[in-house]
């Protein structure tokens, strides 16, 4: 069988243990040097220009269906758990938390869930949208482990590496929200940045009123295409005024953009992490549709102001 390996850029390393193992068993094995950023980013282009028959996904489980021939493997880390322990002290005031955590370390909610609650706490573990297939999971897209039960929880608990996943759930939840970083050994509250966020969201907004221009990004990757979207939001731009085309790229270089110079605003219909994360790499304001949106009003109430 002609197969292609895909790993994201933490699993690259191992890329040819594994295609070696599979050369054993008879394949020819090719694997994918381009970056990948999840499950919505599957090689297919590549498997299809090379005639793969088979594109074996590492580290992440599958986003949504796709036709073809695609086997997800995901990578599971077991992270310390030293700091739970620890974490009881700030969690003190809080009875009802809700865990939540990425695709590697989902196979220690049920223990990480079983020490709270052996210690007096009540736990929920919430519902994801669809993109994350398992409750208590979260993705930088899909928050709703946190976000379902935010209602009902007195605080968030995020138990695992980095702050890219978290980040998402918080701007998404109300509720005190503590991070446990078992790999950098800290526990974090970081309800701070939800204000932080919301200012940059303001500003950018405030930039992009005096745009005539607007460029759509529209992502090629088979979990971030979203065409449909990019029309309804060029037509709401040009009938508000504005000059709008659609970009259309796989991944997205913030340097080609902003050459891009007859565009004062961009809006992201890609991963939607980009208009957050990615600000400051692009020249123009880089908005997501909502805030968009939110431009949009706030011109039409200028201009009947100046009536
Ligand atoms: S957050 Fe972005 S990169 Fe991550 S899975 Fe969602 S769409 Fe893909």
């Amino acid at each position: 069988m002609r197969i292609l390996l895909q790993f994201p850029e933490g699993l690259k390393q191992e890329a040819m243990k594994h295609a070696k193992e599979l050369e054993k068993q008879g394949n020819e094995v090719f694997i994918s040097a381009s970056p990948t950023f999840g499950a919505c980013d599957l090689a297919l282009d590549e498997m299809r220009n090379i005639g793969a028959d088979k594109l074996i996904h590492f580290g992440h489980a599958e986003f949504h269906h796709v036709k073809e021939n695609v086997e997800y493997v995901p990578y599971f880390v077991d992270a310390p758990t030293t700091l739970l322990p620890e974490s009881l002290e700030v969690l003190k005031d809080h009875n009802t938390i809700s865990i939540v955590t990425t695709i590697q370390h989902i196979h220690q909610l049920d223990s990480v869930k079983r020490f709270y609650e052996e210690h007096g706490k009540r736990v929920m573990i919430g519902k994801p949208y669809g993109f994350a297939k398992n409750n208590g999971q979260i993705l930088g897209c899909d928050i709703g482990s946190a976000a379902s039960v935010d209602k009902d929880v007195d605080a968030h608990v995020y138990f695992g590496g980095g702050m890219f996943h978290p980040l998402g759930a918080l701007l998404n939840t109300t509720k005190p929200f503590f991070v446990i970083e078992p790999f950098e050994n800290k526990i974090e509250r970081i309800d701070k940045y939800r204000e932080i966020y919301r200012k940059r969201s303001k500003g950018k907004i405030m930039r992009a009123l005096k745009a005539k221009g607007i460029g759509i990004l529209v992502s090629t990757k088979n979990g971030q295409h979203n065409m449909n979207l990019a029309n309804i939001i060029k037509k709401k731009a040009e009938e508000a005024g504005l000059s709008a085309e659609i970009l259309v790229a796989n991944t997205f270089d913030f340097m080609s953009l902003s050459n891009m110079l007859e565009f004062d605003a961009f809006v992201n219909t890609a991963c939607p992490r980009v208009s957050i994360d990615d600000i400051e790499r692009t020249r123009a304001p880089l908005l997501s549709a909502n805030e968009l949106m939110e431009v949009l009003r706030m011109k039409k109430e200028l201009i009947a102001l100046q009536k």
